[in-house]
């Protein structure tokens, strides 16, 4: 292993995995994997990438389609900046291998129209354009002689001041020197220096008790920034999309019902069959996603049932099978045959929005840290996200950043001398899982009950009231056992609950996805910017000596 990289590159999804490869052009790059490579939100991405291409279309409708979304909070700078980079960024995409689904006839692109989009734009393969961006940028890293990759390797901590034998009374602002990680395998805790590291870490769906993210999305980096003295901004803005297969089991990952089921004349109802969503919305079941889960939120709470159904069964058999193969197959698997009965679902946390604050180049206020992707709050997304947006902003970030952090290693001078090692001894073993999945799920329910799809005054009362204990119950365990995967995910999780519930009570306002009953929405009375919170960088028992 090398001893100082130029890129400590955390996280495969769609950002790290591009980031390593424009980055390797001109620097020696570790790619982290806190599973497999594969193993991401960018594998599941359905939809596709949304850019600009039809000669109907224009730049200034995708900037103005993404500004209404974010609902007056997207920094136009970063909007435009996307949009604009979004063609050459498919192009380059295509020249690394990936596949885009092309019309029969004339050997153009096709081109899907998503809610919120005045145009069809969104690039995609078949409806599975993550799993095939993955596989290409894959088989471009492995091949790369400057990218060394380690799979089943978590990062815990990144390394600041903090971690040197001697903090500056007087130091002034951070930098970072690199990771503190934990090999899966082998139960190693290693040391790993870098000129600069860059969080890709993705997104932390699993507080909420039901997601459509997968197994890694535990908020790792947002928690690690936070650790380190990196601002954090607008948080608390979550998206969940509405309708998720509901199992009765708790699912790492819900199964995400497509909308388009709702377009086909699936009906929303409740377990007595009866329609709700005319109470709601004009469109009824065509609402926008918003709405839509909101109004399910609501009609669970009326109800006290675990969830709310679709029905196809007026359709004919033979057409619901061909239309929606895959959803068909999957409830099948759960034993539900959707031509015959209603299809259980519950809304899920999908995307956060907020993460790390970052600028256009990436760059956080942490000397030499970098955030990209989901991970990151750029000023993209604003409010709200548009559809097929998030992978286009990981990847337009993940290119720019790449390109300026070259300029950033040639001017930065670090002294990497006096980080401790990792001190390990002492520590009980954490044999007892249920200890660690008691306080999960806790940490889940918590936030899903009060800082969820809707919000009031008095939820968030008692959360604030909740999440001190809970943080103190997680961070004594965590102190005083042995690291694993888990109890490092289970600290993250617990800093993302708590860091959750403060964005919910600053913002005194309804706007995008933060709703609370207490504020109504569009009362720019109560107008606020971007929430932001940033702590002075702690440490774990673990890493003082
Ligand atoms: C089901 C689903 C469908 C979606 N469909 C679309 C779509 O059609 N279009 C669109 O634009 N967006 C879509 N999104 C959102 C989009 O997929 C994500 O926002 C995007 O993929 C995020 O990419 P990323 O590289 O930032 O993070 P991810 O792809 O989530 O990758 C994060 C990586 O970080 C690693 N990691 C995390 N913590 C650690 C740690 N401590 N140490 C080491 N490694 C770590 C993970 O293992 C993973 O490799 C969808 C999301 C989901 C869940």
């Amino acid at each position: 292993m090398k001893k100082i990289y130029d890129y400590l590159v955390i996280g495969t999804g769609a950002a790290g995995l591009y980031f390593a490869i424009h980055a390797a052009k001109h620097g020696k790059v570790l790619l982290l994997s806190k599973d497999k490579i594969k193993d991401s939100n960018t594998y599941l991405a359905q939809g596709g990438i949304a850019s600009v291409e039809k000669p109907n279309d224009s730049f200034e409708d995708h900037i103005q389609d993404t500004l209404v979304a974010g609902d007056e909070l997207c920094n136009l700078k970063a909007v435009e900046m996307v949009v604009k980079e979004a063609p050459t960024v498919i192009d380059d995409l295509i020249d690394l291998g990936a596949k885009f689904s092309k019309e029969t006839r004339k050997g153009f692109y096709s081109l899907h129209k998503e809610g919120g989009h005045t145009k069809s734009r969104v690039f995609h393969f078949k409806d599975a354009t993550g799993k095939e961006l993955v596989r290409a940028l894959t088989k471009n890293v492995k091949s790369n002689p400057n990218i060394d990759i380690m799979e089943n390797t978590i990062s815990i901590d990144l390394l600041t001041e903090h971690q040197k034998k001697k903090v500056k009374k007087d130091q002034k602002g951070v930098t970072c020197f690199g990771a503190y990680v934990l090999n899966i395998k082998t139960d190693k805790v290693m040391k790993i220096l870098a000129k600069s590291t860059i969080l890709a870490t993705g997104g932390a769906g699993q507080v909420y008790l039901h997601t459509s993210n997968p197994s890694p999305a535990t908020g790792d980096g947002i928690a690690m920034a936070y650790r380190a003295g990196a601002t954090i901004s607008n948080l608390e803005f979550f998206k969940f999309h509405p309708t998720t297969l509901y199992t009765g089991k708790t699912e790492e990952s819900s199964f995400l019902i497509s909308e388009a089921l709702r377009g086909f004349g699936g009906i929303l109802k409740t377990r007595k069959k009866k329609e709700f969503m005319h109470k709601y919305h004009k469109l009824a079941c065509l609402a926008p996603r918003d709405i839509v889960a909101r109004a399910i939120d609501a009609e669970m709470k009326k109800s006290g049932d675990p969830c709310v159904y679709i029905d196809v069964t007026n359709f004919s058999a033979k057409k619901v099978i061909d239309s929606f193969p895959n959803i068909y197959k999957k409830c099948l698997e759960h034993g539900i045959d959707i031509t015959k009965e209603m299809i259980p679902v519950v809304p899920a946390a999908h995307y956060q929005c907020g993460g790390v604050e970052a600028d256009l180049n990436g760059r956080t206020d942490v000397r030499g840290l970098f955030a990209i992707g989901e991970v990151a709050q750029n000023g993209v997304h604003g409010a709200n996200r548009l559809a097929s947006n998030s992978l286009l902003e990981a990847l337009v970030f993940a290119k720019r950043s790449a390109v300026y952090s070259k300029h950033y290693l040639e001017k930065s001078t670090l002294n990497f001398s006096g980080i401790k090692e990792w001190h390990s001894e002492n520590f009980e073993n954490a044999e007892e899982k249920i200890i660690v999945s008691f306080l999960k799920n806790n940490i889940k329910v918590l936030a899903s009950r009060f800082v969820g799809i809707v919000r009031s005054k008095a939820r968030l009362e008692m959360a604030t009231k909740m999440v001190d204990l809970m943080l103190w119950q997680v961070r004594d365990y965590y102190n005083s056992t042995r690291i694993t995967k888990e109890t490092i995910e289970l600290r993250n999780l617990a800093d993302v609950a708590s860091l959750l519930v403060r964005f919910a009570v600053f913002r005194k306002e309804s706007r995008g996805l933060h709703y609370n009953l207490d504020y109504s929405e569009k009362d720019n009375k109560n107008w606020q910017k971007n929430t932001r919170i940033r702590s002075s960088g702690r440490t774990s028992k673990k890493d003082v000596n």
